[in-house]
C-alpha cells in the first residue's frame, strides 16, 4: 500500500508534524534531552548540547554548530564595523581640519561626533560647519544646501574656505553672523574680490577681519562650557 508522505503529514497533529520537520532537517537534537551529544565544527570535540548556544528557528531552537567556548571565539574575532569614521567625507573638508589642528585646535571630522551631518568639530564640541569655494572670475560663492536654509543651522562656527589660485585662506565665522542672514533666514553668501557689492556680498572688510580668527571657535567652546556647567 502506497501513501502519499504528505497525506499522512496532513493528517497528523501539528505538534507531531511540527516535530516530523524538525526531525527531517536535522533538528531532532533540540527535541532531545541533555544526554546527547554534537560534534563542534571548529574543536572537532563530540560534546553534550548543553555545550552549545540555542539558535532560534521557525521550527524551534536548534544547536550552533559551534560549542560554546568556540562560539565565543568566532564572535570576538569578527571585524568591527569597517566604516572609517575617521576621515572626512569630502577632501575640502580634511584640508580645513588639517589647517584648523596646524593652528593647535584640535578638530575632527563631524562623523565622529554625535551629529554625523557635522563637517567638523572642535574640541569634542564646537559644530563647524565648511564652506568651500574656489575662485571663479574674482569671486567665491558659499552655497547652503536647501535643509540648512530651511531647517535652522546645526553649527556653532561657520568656517569660508577659500582656494585662491596659490593659496587657500580661512575666514571664520560665528554661525549667527548677520552675514549669513536675511529677516532671519540663511542665505548663500558671495565674496567679489574685486570689491563688488551685491545682496549677497561680503565686504573685503568683514573677510580681511574674520580671516584666521581663531578667538570665535574658542569664544564657542566657552560658551559651550558655560552652559554645562549652568545646568
Ligand atoms: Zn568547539
Amino acid at each position: 500500500m502506497m501513501i502519499s508522505s504528505t497525506l499522512e503529514l496532513s493528517n497528523l497533529p501539528a505538534t507531531m508534524r511540527q516535530h516530523l520537520r524538525a526531525v527531517s532537517k536535522g533538528y531532532l537534537l533540540t527535541m532531545t534531552t541533555d544526554s546527547t551529544t554534537k560534534r563542534c565544527i571548529a574543536c572537532g570535540l563530540e560534546k553534550p548540547i548543553s555545550e552549545f548556544y540555542m539558535e532560534k528557528t521557525s521550527t524551534g531552537n536548534k544547536p550552533y554548530p559551534r560549542c560554546k567556548p568556540c562560539h565565543i571565539i568566532k564572535v570576538n574575532s569578527r571585524p568591527l564595523n569597517r566604516v572609517r569614521t575617521d576621515k572626512p567625507l569630502v577632501a575640502s573638508e580634511a584640508t580645513a581640519i588639517k589647517f584648523l589642528n596646524r593652528n593647535g585646535i584640535f578638530t575632527a571630522s563631524g562623523k565622529l561626533s554625535s551629529y554625523k551631518y557635522l563637517d567638523a568639530v572642535a574640541w569634542g564640541c564646537v559644530r563647524i560647519e565648511i564652506k568651500t569655494s574656489h575662485k571663479r572670475e574674482g569671486r567665491f560663492d558659499f552655497r547652503f544646501s536647501y535643509q540648512q536654509k530651511n531647517k535652522r543651522l546645526q553649527a556653532d562656527i561657520i568656517i569660508l574656505q577659500c582656494f585662491h589660485n596659490i593659496k587657500t585662506t580661512y575666514h571664520i565665522f560665528p554661525a549667527n553672523h548677520p552675514a549669513f542672514y536675511e529677516n532671519g533666514a540663511l542665505k548663500s553668501v558671495s565674496y567679489s574680490l574685486r570689491g563688488q557689492s551685491n545682496d549677497h556680498g561680503l565686504t573685503t572688510e568683514i573677510m580681511n577681519a574674520h580671516e584666521n580668527a581663531f578667538h570665535y571657535i574658542e569664544e564657542a567652546r566657552q560658551n559651550i562650557i558655560r552652559q554645562l556647567l549652568a545646568r
